[in-house]
């Protein structure tokens, strides 16, 4: 079933009980599933704070706003959704473009030193497809240049590393995305975790207004906030997705693994490099293809045979509107070559082993 995407959301009758729950609470906005939302999200990763929003972008805009970026270069990686640059440009910054390692599609930490000027305020690492990025390395360089580090974990809830540290834990801040193709889905909303107290109070003022709540009627305005407020049915599915996340990431595991197998013997389908980590989201199962295959033939047969697939990404270089915003980016050869090979196959807790032999006999089918 849904083989027709690369990744999908799983919907059970707990989460609809749940939603149905906040739905009969009488409290539609911030109310007890927002809290205990958070207060989940915390347990789950370890972090102190958790701030949940609308969606993964507004959480990235105001998670930039409190590190004070705005007039800054952040360095990003070239292979990664729009948002993560986006929201640099929302705030006045300038997003700055790290090529990545072709094999495995993570920043390089040679390409982030290469790009440090003293304009350079943040780097922002993105877990891609749910691989953890060389955060020891990365940490080290920011603490080197005196900067900060924030995680776009859009990918990445339910990753862990060797030592048991989840995604978003590594820098100041991390962020989450809970969009229907995520690991876990809100219908849309994000969240920013910390272990910062004062980034935690700043998120909550530019989350709702910049109004903070006195005594009786009195409210004070104190920054230029936004309403990026998520409403309590968001908050209770993903309540009870969140109780589920680490099931499905074992059902994705074993699709992964089921892939693997296929593809070890061959040159022309390699999967994604993985780090060593104890968990892997497998928000994505991204292979690489050889240059004697037609990557576009492919993409139209397998669309033929009812089979989804997707390049993740377009260099962000390349969209017409960074070309405009950003003349002088040159192409990077890493985030070319990955942009030529990538493709996404179905990878997700709603398929079966069958669904995985149908792709797996799709891709290696003559042209
Ligand atoms: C999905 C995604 C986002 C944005 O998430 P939304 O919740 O859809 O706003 C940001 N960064 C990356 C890497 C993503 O994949």
């Amino acid at each position: 079933m849904y083989v027709d995407r690369y990744s999908s959301h799983a919907i059970d009758e707990e989460d609809i009980a749940s939603v149905v729950d906040a739905l009969k609470s009488g409290v539609l906005t911030q109310g007890a599933a927002l809290e205990a939302f958070e207060s989940a999200l915390c347990r789950y990763t370890g972090a102190k704070y958790a701030v949940a929003v609308c969606n993964a972008t507004c959480a990235l805009h105001i998670a930039y706003l409190a590190a004070g970026l705005g007039g800054g270069d952040v360095i990003i990686p070239a292979i990664t959704f729009a948002a993560t640059a986006n929201a640099a440009l929302f705030c006045g910054a300038k997003p700055v473009f790290a090529d990545i390692i072709f094999e495995s599609g993570l920043i390089d930490p040679r390409s982030i030193e290469a790009l440090i000027t003293r304009k350079t305020t943040a780097i922002v690492p993105v877990h891609y497809a749910g691989s953890l990025c060389d955060m020891q390395t990365i940490n080290d360089i920011a603490a080197r240049h005196n900067l900060i580090v924030i995680e776009d974990a859009a990918h990445a809830i339910g990753s862990f590393s060797a030592e048991g540290r989840s995604a978003g834990r590594f820098g100041g801040m991390g962020v989450f995305s809970f969009h229907p193709v995520k690991p876990i889905t809100t219908g849309e909303g994000g969240a920013i975790v910390t272990d910062d107290p004062e980034m935690a109070r700043k998120l909550r003022l530019l989350r709702s207004h910049g109004i903070e709540r006195g005594e009786l009627w009195e409210q004070d305005m104190t920054m230029l906030g936004f309403n990026y407020r998520i409403g309590e049915i968001n908050c209770a599915l993903g309540l009870s997705q969140l109780k589920k996340l680490d099931r499905s990431v074992k059902r994705r595991a074993e699709i992964a693994a089921h892939y693997d197998r296929a593809f070890a013997n061959g040159s022309l389908i390699t999967p994604l490099k993985i780090p060593d980590q104890r968990s892997h989201s497998r928000h994505l199962y991204p292979v690489l293809l050889d240059e004697s295959i037609d990557k576009a033939k492919l993409f139209a047969r397998l669309r033929e045979r009812g089979i989804g697939t997707q390049t993740h990404y377009k260099p962000i270089y390349r969209h017409s509107f960074y070309r405009l915003a950003l003349p002088d980016q040159k192409p990077l050869p890493n985030a070319e070559a990955f942009y030529e090979a990538e493709l996404s196959i179905p990878c997700h807790a709603a398929l079966s082993d069958d669904d995985a032999d149908s792709v797996i006999q799709a891709l290696y089918a003559p042209l």
